[in-house]
C-alpha cells in the first residue's frame, strides 16, 4: 500500500465506522463486512467491505487479514504452533512386527526370521523385509501384502493402475519423494484421495493432505519398485513450481518470506501444513497456485 493510499483509507475509516454501527444490528450488513483476524490490528474495529478486502488482504488458513503486516504476524503464529511434531503422528507404531507377522502367517519359518534378524544387526540399520528378500525368504509381495495387514490398509496394484498421473500434481514433489508416497486416486465426486506409501502410514502426511486439500484421504499400501518406478515417471512430468528451502530458517524468516511471496503471486487464499519434515505452504491464486516447502527447524536441531 502506497503512503497516498494509506491516508485516503484513514480518511474512510470515519465513513466505514459508522456503516459498522449500522452493519452490526443487522445480519445481512456484517456478511458483506469482516474484521481483520488480527487481534493486535490497528484497524481491527474497522469493517472492510468486501470489494476492499479482495484488493487489500490476504486470506491465511481460510481467516482474513487486511494488510501484508497482519498477514505476517498471523502467519509468524501459525509456524510457531506447526514447527513441533504432532503427538502420536511419528512413524512408530505398536503394531506386531513384519517378521512375527510373516511368520504367524506360515510364509517365513523361524530359522529365515532369525537368519534375517541376524543380518539386520550386522549391518546396524535396514528394514527386516529386505533381508528377508535378500535371503529370498519371501517375495516384495509378501512384504507388502504383510504392511497391508500390518497397517490394516489396502494394497495398491500401482504396477498396473495409472491413475496416480491424473493426481500426482495434487502435492509436490518434493514431498512425495521425502516422504515416500504418492496419491494414487482421486474420486473427485466424493472429494477422497488414496495416499499410498511403503514403510507404513505417515499421520502427518494424511493430515496435512487434508488440511490443505479439503478433502478426505484413505492410506493404502504399494510395492516400493512400484512407487520408485511411479516416481521416475513423475520426474519427467511438469509439475507445479515449488520453492524449497532445504536449510532451516526461523519461524519468523519464514513468516516473512511466505508474505513476500504471496504479494508477488498476487494469491487470494495460503493454507499451511506440517508434512513430515516440511512444513508445506500452498499460495492459491485465481487461476492456479504455487508451493513453498521449508524445513522444519525442530527436527534438524
Ligand atoms: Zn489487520
Amino acid at each position: 500500500m502506497t503512503v497516498n493510499e494509506r491516508e485516503y483509507m484513514s480518511g474512510n475509516t470515519s465513513l466505514v465506522t459508522s456503516w459498522n454501527r449500522l452493519s452490526s444490528r443487522f445480519l445481512p450488513f456484517r456478511r458483506m463486512f469482516r474484521n481483520c483476524e488480527n487481534s493486535r490490528c490497528g484497524q481491527r474495529s474497522v469493517l472492510w467491505p468486501l470489494w476492499m478486502r479482495g484488493s487489500e488482504g490476504m486470506r491465511l488458513q481460510g481467516r482474513w487479514y487486511c494488510s501484508p503486516d497482519c498477514f505476517e504476524h498471523a502467519a509468524g503464529n501459525a509456524f510457531l504452533r506447526l514447527l513441533p511434531m504432532p503427538e502420536g503422528t511419528r512413524r512408530k507404531s505398536h503394531r506386531i512386527p513384519i517378521g512375527l507377522l510373516l511368520l504367524s502367517r506360515g510364509i517365513i519359518n523361524d530359522a529365515q526370521l532369525k537368519k534375517a534378524l541376524a543380518l539386520q544387526r550386522e549391518q546396524g540399520n535396514g528394514r527386516i523385509g529386505k533381508f528377508l528378500q535378500q535371503i529370498q525368504a519371501v517375495t516384495e509381495q509378501d512384504i507388502t501384502a504383510g504392511l497391508g495387514a500390518q497397517w490394516g490398509c489396502p494394497v495398491y496394484p500401482l504396477g498396473r493402475a495409472r491413475d496416480f498421473l491424473q493426481c500426482s500434481s495434487l502435492l509436490p514433489l518434493t514431498l512425495l519423494e521425502t516422504g515416500r508416497m504418492l496419491p494414487v486416486h482421486h474420486i473427485r465426486f466424493q472429494q477422497t484421495l488414496y495416499l499410498a506409501f511403503v514403510e507404513g502410514i505417515d499421520r502427518t502426511a494424511l493430515y496435512a493432505v487434508e488440511q490443505m486439500l479439503h478433502l478426505r484421504t484413505i492410506p493404502c499400501i504399494v510395492s516400493e519398485s512400484a512407487l520408485l518406478e511411479a516416481l521416475e515417471e513423475l520426474r519427467h512430468i511438469s509439475h507445479a513450481p515449488t520453492t524449497v528451502f532445504e536449510r532451516p530458517i526461523e519461524p519468523r524468516e519464514m513468516a516473512r518470506t511466505t508474505r513476500n511471496y504471496a504479494w508477488q503471486v498476487d494469491a487470494t487464499d495460503v493454507w499451511m501444513a506440517r508434512s513430515g519434515r516440511f512444513i508445506w505452504i500452498r499460495l492459491q491464486t485465481a487461476q492456479d497456485s504455487k508451493d513453498i516447502l521449508f524445513q522444519a527447524l525442530a527436527d534438524v536441531q
